[in-house]
């Protein structure tokens, strides 16, 4: 290979950087459903419904009833960066929305054809725009990209087809919506057992049979049966509430299945914050944890959510925002599964006091 001189440096083009920054939060399918029912309970929604079709990678429905996008804002809509939830950067440390960055409904805008039908309490009538690139476009590109009147119920509806048209290495990296729906259904579910107030529906583009469905003022434990089955639910030891002011733990509560349960995987539903996240840490110490109560092969269940105190908590880690760091996190690991364990030894006691009697 001939040694050539260096090549010139050179900036990348707006349009090129803002493909690089959208395939990175938008792997698949269900990132594009997180971010858009996250954007739904941020407007204050109590009805979320999630439609897809082909796994969402042909289409992704989102209507919900929250309080809608001013006209005057759908141009930005779709800008990156534009958000209406930040303002300052020191705003991060007392952060109550999902939301934060603006740049979700930018990348998937760059990687689908997006429209909006939308509709405030103060405005008369809704509006329906269309969306490439990050830009309102005319929808079948012809005539005005301007907002058109539509008719509307108050709240939103987010509609992205095509998913990844314009990116065919990714397209073909899908191999069968019926996976991706899986992926959406767990996304639904677990956001569900989280927000028992709002009802949720999950469904295939053109059944009536959703595969979620639950009512509004529900409850969590309810909603775990419905979900995941009244089995499973019957199992369940609550755990918490508890507090430490020493290490920021506002709140920890949720709940853990016993001995009684012999799941044929683990599954943990970790809120942090409110935020769905993954953490290697906490998995690790609840499996170690049941490895004392379960036989081998057999795993837990658990739902647990966590509040720390907002400035203790850095959510900017991640561009799926799949996970956080906060402070202390061995010590804060550490007291929540204190609360686990109690919990379980606690029902240990009582089983083991009604064989003696
Ligand atoms: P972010 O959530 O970080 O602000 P997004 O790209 O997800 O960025 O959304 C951009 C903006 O669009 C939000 O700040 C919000 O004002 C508005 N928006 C998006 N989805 C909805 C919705 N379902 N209801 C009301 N407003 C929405
Ligand atoms: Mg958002």
């Amino acid at each position: 290979r001939p040694v050539a001189g260096p090549r010139p440096i050179q900036q990348l083009s707006q349009d090129v950087v803002n493909k690089i920054a959208a395939a990175e939060i938008i792997h698949r399918p269900s990132n594009a459903i997180k971010e858009l029912l996250e954007n739904s309970l941020d407007a204050g929604s109590t009805s979320i419904k999630v439609t897809a079709k082909d796994g969402g990678l042909k289409s992704m429905m989102i209507t919900d009833n929250g309080h809608g996008i001013r006209k005057e804002d759908l141009p930005l809509l779709c800008q990156r960066f534009a958000t209406s939830k930040l303002r300052a950067f020191s705003d991060l440390q007392s952060l109550n929305t999902y939301g934060f960055r603006g740049e979700a409904l930018a990348s998937i805008s760059f990687v689908s054809r997006v429209s909006v039908i939308t509709k405030t309490a103060q405005e008369p009538t809704g509006w329906k725009a269309h969306y490439s690139q990050g830009k309102l476009v005319a929808p079948n590109r012809v005539g005005s990209a301007d907002p058109r009147p539509s008719a509307a119920n108050q709240g939103t509806i987010i509609t992205a087809e095509d998913l990844f048209y314009d990116v065919p290495l990714r397209r073909k990296s899908f191999k069968s919506g019926a996976d991706e729906y899986n992926r959406i259904i767990d996304v639904v579910t677990r956001y569900a057992v989280h927000n028992p107030h709002v009802a949720w529906v999950c469904k295939k583009h053109g059944t009536n049979q959703p595969e979620v469905s639950t009512a509004s003022g529900s409850n969590c434990l309810s909603n775990i049966g419905l979900l995941y089955g009244s089995a499973l639910s019957r199992e369940l030891l609550a755990f918490g509430p508890a507090e430490d002011k020493k290490f920021g733990i506002v709140k920890v509560h949720g709940y853990a299945s016993g001995a009684g349960h012999n799941g044929k995987k683990g599954i943990l539903l970790l809120f942090i914050n409110n935020r769905l996240v993954e953490s290697n840490k906490f998995r690790k110490a609840i499996e170690a944890l049941y490895t004392a109560f379960l036989p081998k092969g057999s795993y837990p269940f658990v739902y647990l959510s966590l509040e720390i105190e907002p400035h203790r908590v850095d959510v900017n880690v991640h561009p799926t925002k799949s996970e956080v760091h906060f402070l202390d996190e061995d010590a804060v690991v550490e007291l929540v599964m204190n609360e686990i364990s109690k919990a379980l030894a606690n029902a240990n006691a009582s089983r083991s006091y009604s064989v003696q009697t």
